[in-house]
């Protein structure tokens, strides 16, 4: 699905293309009567002196796509640079980026791209971004930096970025803020928490967070680097709300971890699990796993590779030699000795799951005595692939084993319990829940009012763009009436842009109505069809059994041209071109109750 070795190109009128790609500019449309307009963002009041500014660019409409500002004075810092995985709502667009416009107009006052952790919603949009907004230095830890320096390498085309490895508790002064880092429990090594310091108190930006906790009871290490931010004089906390809708505390990685050694230790046959490739500790401690009970691995899928070989580069996985085999060679040893770590739990369509589920796989074909464990939840618009997934697998009469029967997936997101614990902990004076749809961030707000952690007028809850502003030295926060830019940006294969909407309906109207394409052929001299249009379709009605209603579109087709014809000289093929749209649209939509898309070829001879 990601189009490698192409720097992006930028689609959208007000940045500059920053490559050089031919393929350039695709399926716009160009009006030949209208001069192009150039369109331009207004720009935003500047920021008054002394006050502070929160702009989500991203991620607070949605999960994904995750880009927090703070500004003070002449300095801005900014938080994570994500992308969104899309939906049937955008066919055939790869993701969703950040609307970085506000940033683009403010790029002398950018001192630092400021990384939490390294999955992809929160670090993947920075070869889209980072030469747009003035490649500024990133500060990320250890896996997140390595994690982009790979992806990096995707872009070639692109100038070098500079970035710089930080660690838990280290602070460092950017511009005139502080800023200091703090361990936070996620899937992934090394997340972290940002605290940044102003002089009306510290902005805490929570990341993507659980708790380590025992029965509920978060451990010595919780209250440590919890309690160290709750020292400071906090003003707003910015806290991660994916998992707000759920009740209590989320299960401990370390049980699930428990539970899937148990099935490893039991397996009398080949072991199949699929999990997600960003759950870093889960991952590596099946492979840990798997060599404590003398069992060979094979790794199925890009993603799983790419993450466990950052995780050796780290240190953090050692594997002994021999442990990872490949497919080909499996066959050399027992079944009770081969586990195969898999993506594509989701039933995506591609990956290594679905292709063993399928008979499409080149190695492995599975067999009744297989268990396949799925060691994940399913993320909520996956269903009908998931179930598909496991309808193939089960057609092998194999043994499934997934999160429903069996504590075996555990998110890295923390639920209410977890939140409103650490929320107490920081203490901050104001709130705004963060990472998530407006859903999952009024509930947020609403369990931070009931349980009297903060008051309800101190919460804001945003969208994408809404400028919040801490005014009067720290005592009004309110969300102004300008909004930073925040239209969607999608990368459509090699081309970034704005200006997609257009590409998006067409691409649904065709999936929903298709399309009907009429050509007629005028004789120039006369004004008359030189004979009966023709008439394609496809994705709209039946043609064979709707003859009628075609002869009835020929004859308005004809009548149209004729009667535009009369008269005109020489022959305006665009108003006859633009009237059969119109007619024909009106006459298809009347018969059938369906807007195809309706595509004129007028020839003159
Ligand atoms: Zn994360």
């Amino acid at each position: 699905m990601i189009k490698k070795n192409n720097a992006p190109i930028r689609r959208d009128n007000t940045t500059k293309t920053n490559a050089t790609g031919k393929t350039g500019v695709k399926n716009k449309r160009k009006s030949p009567k209208k001069p192009f307009v150039k369109r331009q963002d207004p720009k935003v009041t500047p920021i008054a002196e002394g006050n502070i500014r929160i702009i989500p660019l991203g991620g607070v409409e949605e999960v994904g796509q995750n880009m927090t500002v703070v500004e003070y004075g002449d300095d801005i810092l900014v938080f994570d640079c994500g992308f969104q995985f899309v939906s049937e709502e955008t066919p055939g667009i790869d993701y969703i980026i950040p609307n970085t416009k506000y940033l683009e107009q403010n790029k002398h006052k950018i001192r630092a791209l400021i990384i939490t952790h390294g999955h992809l919603d929160h670090i993947a949009a920075i070869p889209y971004i980072i030469h747009e907004i003035g490649n500024p230095p990133i500060y990320a830890g250890n896996i997140a930096t390595l994690l982009i320096k790979k992806r990096m390498t995707e872009f070639p085309h692109l100038a070098e970025i500079d970035i710089k490895t930080v660690k838990p508790k280290e602070k460092l002064r950017l511009g005139k803020l502080g800023i200091k880092f703090f361990e936070v429990a996620h899937s992934i090594p090394d997340s972290m928490g940002v605290s940044v310091e102003t002089p009306h108190g510290n902005i805490v930006i929570s990341g993507d967070y659980k708790l380590e906790h025992v029965n509920e009871v978060p451990t010595q290490k919780e209250y440590d680097n919890w309690g160290e931010i709750g020292k400071d004089n906090n003003l707003l906390f910015i806290s991660d709300s994916t998992n707000a809708e759920m009740q209590g505390f989320s299960i401990p990685e370390k049980y699930i971890q428990s539970n899937i050694e148990e099935i490893i230790k039991n397996a009398s046959g080949r072991l199949i699990i699929g999990a997600f490739a960003s759950q870093f500790h889960r991952l590596i401690s099946i492979i840990e796993m798997a060599e404590k009970y003398n069992k060979k691995v094979v790794l199925e899928g890009r993603s799983i590779k790419t993450n466990l070989e950052i995780a050796k580069i780290a240190g953090l996985l050692i594997p002994k030699e021999g442990t990872l085999i490949q497919a080909k060679d499996m066959n050399q040893f027992p079944p009770d000795r081969i586990l195969v770590l898999a993506t594509g739990a989701q039933g995506e369509e591609f990956a290594a799951l679905m292709r063993m589920a399928n008979k499409k796989h080149k190695f492995i074909q599975l067999n009744k005595r297989d268990t396949v464990v799925l060691s994940s939840s399913v993320v909520p618009g996956n269903e009908i692939s998931v179930r598909k997934l496991m309808d193939n697998l089960y057609r092998h009469d194999l043994k499934i084993i997934h999160y429903k029967v069996s504590d075996i997936h555990s998110g890295g997101h923390g639920r209410q319990g977890e939140l409103m614990w650490a929320a107490k902990m920081v203490g901050a004076k104001y709130f705004m829940p963060s990472y998530g749809n407006h859903s999952m961030l009024k509930v947020h707000a609403q369990a931070a009012k009931e349980n009297g952690i903060v008051k309800e007028e101190n919460i804001v809850v945003p969208d994408n763009g809404s400028i919040i502003e801490i005014q009067e030295k720290g005592t009004v926060m309110k969300i102004i009436k300008e909004k930073a830019p925040s239209n969607v940006i999608m990368v459509d294969g090699f081309s970034i842009g704005d200006m997609q909407e257009v590409v998006i309906r067409d691409r649904q109207t065709l999936a929903q109505d298709g399309i009907f394409v009429v050509i007629a052929t005028i004789d120039l001299k006369t004004g008359k069809l030189r004979k009966s249009p023709d008439i394609i379709s496809r994705g709209f009605v039946y043609l064979r059994e709707s003859q009628e209603m075609l002869q009835q579109s020929r004859n308005l087709v004809k009548k149209t041209v004729e009667d535009d014809a009369k008269g005109m000289k020489p022959i305006d093929f665009d108003i006859i071109k633009k009237d059969i749209t119109d007619n024909i649209g009106r006459f298809l939509l009347k018969k059938t109750d369906k807007r195809p898309i309706v595509i004129p070829v007028v020839l003159g001879v």
